[in-house]
């Protein structure tokens, strides 16, 4: 009798053991990169909106999430534990190659990057252009501190794994998942400095929702093509200075040449409408290429629609270039990898119609 007891004990385990490893192996694995942000911040109170942006760490995050380790085998990376207002060329080299190495790995189906939503926009977009797989890459953040009332980090992220799983968001470039919606990284833009629904996609509306733990998607990605990018991180160990310069009634030339004394090798003008700037600011502007070869795209201070070519500015007799839906701080992001190929307006010219 008691041997029998034995062998049902020792079946039982045996059985619990490899559900356990086969559940293991079935699991799809989840590498989560955590660079800080509010997501990951604490508050000296629930209700306050005061706060201390990255303050706690990828494992801490995650606790918070325990629903994530029954869809995914997930590993967590402490990669950097900044405000994203302090992010920079650094981070996003050290991103963008840890990114791509961890892809190519066969058993790594994709890829969730915790993040400040300060500059998520900028990192979405770099990696967007530099990330050389198909396979899911979904940045999140959150509004709210990690011990606020309703937090939104744990259902963001929850999202965010659930979104990276799927066999349907392969292909669709770099993504954003916070408050239920799905951006794509071509587009996306922090529109709210409180709101859970800050990011939007306002020239091509969102890629989809996260209903239920399944992404449903609306639209494709404009600009899906970015994998076969002409841009490689892999041996760059810095990236070119490029400055915004913004326009506005009565803009002078002084910033403009501030930033070429300071080793710019590119501006890029948020300018009024679509893409004007002083006459002033201009004539600047046309001296620095001719001169100095700096690279000058024009982009514009307005949420949507394109900056056009040749519109009320001659960009081929100046040597400029048009941004076209790129906003201007994505079009920073975009001439910086463009200056590590080339510094040919037509050729910029050219990825800004294409990137
Ligand atoms: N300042 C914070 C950051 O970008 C704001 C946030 O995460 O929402 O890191």
């Amino acid at each position: 009798m008691k041997t029998n007891i034995k062998k049902v004990i020792g079946l039982f385990i045996l059985a619990v053991l490899v559900s356990f490893s086969l559940d293991a192996q079935t699991k799809p694995k989840v590498y989560i990169l955590a660079t800080g942000g509010t997501i990951a911040g604490t508050s000296s109170s629930q209700v306050d909106s005061d706060y201390k942006a990255g303050a706690i760490t990828v494992n801490q995050l995650l606790s918070a999430v325990p629903e994530i380790l029954d869809i995914a085998e997930i590993k967590g990376e402490q990669v950097a534990n900044i405000g994203s207002q302090d992010m920079n060329d650094e981070v996003w080299l050290t991103l963008g190659k840890r990114v791509n190495e961890l892809l190519k790995q066969n058993d790594v189906t994709g890829i969730v990057i915790t993040h400040g939503t300060d500059t998520q926009e900028e990192t979405a977009y770099f990696l967007n252009l530099v990330v050389k797989s198909d396979k899911p890459v979904v940045l999140v953040g959150s509004m709210r501190p990690s011990n606020a009332i309703s937090a939104d980090g744990p259902r963001n992220i929850y999202n965010a794994v659930a979104c990276a799983i799927a066999p349907e968001s392969k292909g669709k470039g770099v993504m954003v998942v916070m408050d239920d919606n799905i951006l794509s990284a071509d587009d996306l833009t922090k529109t709210n400095t409180l709101s859970v629904g800050t990011f939007q996609n306002p020239n091509y509306g969102h890629l989809g929702i996260m209903y239920d733990g399944k992404p449903i998607y609306t639209r494709e990605s404009v600009k899906r093509h970015t994998t076969k990018s002409e841009f490689d991180v892999t041996n760059l160990t810095s990236l070119p200075r490029v400055d915004i310069i913004l326009s506005y009634s009565n803009a002078t030339a002084q910033f403009a040449e501030s930033a070429a004394i300071a080793g710019a090798k590119g501006i890029v003008v948020a300018g009024v409408g679509n893409g004007n700037m002083t006459t002033v600011l201009m004539n600047a502007l046309e001296k620095l290429r001719k001169e100095q070869d700096i690279a000058v795209v024009r982009s514009s201070r307005i949420m949507t629609g394109p900056t056009a070519q040749w519109d009320e500015i001659d960009d081929d007799k100046l040597n400029f270039v048009a941004s076209w839906y790129i906003n201007p701080y994505r079009a920073r992001v975009l001439l910086m990898l463009a200056l590590t190929k080339t510094n040919d307006y037509k050729e910029i010219q050219r990825m800004f119609a294409e990137y």
